[in-house]
């Protein structure tokens, strides 16, 4: 069962100090809280596996996926209950996220068997070309070596431990030293486990995978520091991203940050769908708002309107979505807290009207909804920011001038999503060219929360949904972040590697 240990290189090791878990419901337990000797003995682990596992075939690659997806359904039950009382997800979100997690371990084990994503280019020389002869080159992409990733509150299976960051980077070649995230120490062991008995099973070197615990800041700069490690994978908050990306920039050797950091998701509803189904779209929008307790990434907490009847239904409408939610339980005090924080903010914020106010106390949320003008989210900076949680802003604009202006103010965005009919399709086209400086996915009819899992998906964006905008840390185009290429110029067939040959 659980150690409250760290998992290093097919160890089960303790430090001294420990911290205590926090869980939802049912008892706190202790867990070793590591620091920078632990990341070192990690990384260094890491290190010497990568000159194996860097070198391994795609075939052994995709097995080794697939048996931590099969160790991870063996310990179905498990996962969900530990899941359940740490962060508070009801057990079915649990289920469906631990197939979320299988679902892309599995899918990345098939991508890579097929190796389109080795991006192979050949150029065959050209020994008589004038003025001068063209030499034999050839490309691959190659693993870059030692990633670290940091474990998301918000998904704890399938952005942490074993989740999509770690799937593409084992898929890519690279071994992984994960952070655990504080908020679910026991769920992030589990899975470890799961992964060492892959490892075990498949026969691979053990530094390929490690887990380190813990709660100070030390720890997870310690790990972004650390020399030998060449790549990050983070999905969190902006601040502890930005300051995680500065620490990446500041280092002898720089190195890249793939932080997803989040945001607000603007919802631009159309005059014609507006007055065609204004409801509907109102009781949609609230649904998406509050799913998981509005604690996405995704979550659409801004929509656009433009002033009128169709304003003032959709309104209504939202509040009528809203209001029977009640209270759910979020992952953690500080987010709890952090929620707050961020309503008291927009609260306060002239030309805002709560029109749907509620209790929100301990470790709840409940559903706030806002009303403001474009005149006044045009004047104050502070109402595009991201509140994590269950909170909904309207924005009433003057007329489609306006809510271009709007669309061209909003910083970089995961997802930007239209809601519209024909009738509306000149002036959704005028959105368009803004939408796409602004987000990395763009919708129509829909929202944006449920991210497919797969080729054609982009879960990034400009900053400061992301610190690079050409990644995605969502879908199998994931895997490029922890890939590199190499040219190989001339060269004997025999010192070629394996997959260029
Ligand atoms: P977080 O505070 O950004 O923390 C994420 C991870 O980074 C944790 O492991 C944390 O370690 C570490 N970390 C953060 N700042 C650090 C620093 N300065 N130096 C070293 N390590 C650092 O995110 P969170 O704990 O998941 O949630 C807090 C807030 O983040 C939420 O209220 C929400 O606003 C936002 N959030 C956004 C998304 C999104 O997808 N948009 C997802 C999750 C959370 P410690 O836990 O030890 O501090």
């Amino acid at each position: 069962m659980l150690t409250g240990k760290h998992l290093i290189a097919g160890e089960w090791v303790s430090s001294e100090k420990t911290f205590n878990s926090a869980p939802a419901k049912g008892e706190s337990r202790a867990y070793s809280d590591g620091g920078a000797k632990e990341v070192d003995r990690a990384v260094q682990a890491a290190e010497e596996a990568f000159w194996y596992y860097g070198y391994s075939t795609r075939a052994e690659r995709a097995a080794f996926l697939n048996k931590i997806a099969d160790e991870i359904e063996a310990r179905a039950d498990q996962i969900t209950e530990i899941g359940s009382s740490e962060t508070g997800l009801p057990e079915a979100r649990l289920q469906g996220e631990r197939g979320r997690t299988t679902g892309q371990l599995r899918l990345f084990a098939s991508h890579i068997e097929k190796g389109d994503y080795l991006d192979r280019r050949y150029d065959p020389a050209l020994p008589d070309r004038q003025p001068l002869p063209r030499p034999d080159i050839r490309l691959i992409e190659r693993p870059v070596g030692p990633v670290a990733v940091f474990g998301a509150s918000n998904f704890p299976l399938a952005f942490s431990t074993a989740g999509g960051d770690t799937a593409a980077a084992l898929a890519a070649g690279c071994p992984v030293v994960v952070k655990g995230h504080q908020a679910h120490p026991g769920t992030g062991e589990i899975i470890a486990q799961a992964i060492d008995a892959a490892i075990k099973a498949c026969g691979i070197h053990p530094g390929v995978f490690s887990l380190v615990q813990g709660v100070t800041r030390e720890l997870g700069a310690a790990v972004v520091q650390h020399p030998l490690i060449k790549a990050v994978g983070f999905t969190g908050s902006l601040g502890g991203g930005k300051a995680l990306f500065d620490l990446c920039m500041a280092r002898p050797e720089p190195i890249p940050f793939f932080g997803e950091l989040g945001s607000v998701n603007p919802m631009f509803v159309m005059p014609n769908a507006a007055h065609a189904r204004a409801e509907t779209i109102g009781k949609g929008w609230a649904g998406s708002l509050t799913m998981g307790a509005g604690q996405f990434c995704t979550n659409p907490g801004i929509s656009i309107v433009v002033k009128g009847e169709s304003a003032d239904t959709y309104i209504d409408a939202a509040v009528k979505g809203l209001e029977p939610v009640g209270a759910q339980t979020m992952l953690s005090d500080g987010i709890a807290e952090a929620f707050r924080r961020g309503r008291d903010r927009v609260r306060a914020t002239a030309g805002v009207r709560e029109v749907l106010t509620s209790v929100c106390d301990l470790r709840n949320a409940t559903p706030y909804l806002y009303v403001t003008t474009g005149q006044h989210w045009l004047g104050n900076h502070v109402l595009s920011e991201e509140v994590f949680g269950p909170l909904g802003m309207v924005v009433v604009v003057n007329d489609l001038d306006e809510m271009r202006k709007l669309a061209l103010s909003f910083a970089g965005q995961l997802t930007a999503t239209i809601h519209m009919d024909a009738a509306d399709t000149a002036d959704a086209q005028k959105l368009m060219p803004i939408l796409e400086r602004k987000a990395g996915r763009i919708l129509v009819n829909g929202y944006p929360t449920g991210v497919e899992v797969c080729d054609a998906m982009v879960h990034g964006g400009p900053y400061p949904a992301t610190t690079n905008f050409g990644a995605t840390s969502v879908g199998t185009l994931s895997i490029r972040r922890f890939l590199r290429p190499v040219s190989y110029q001339n060269m004997p067939m025999e010192l070629l590697p394996e997959d260029l040959r």
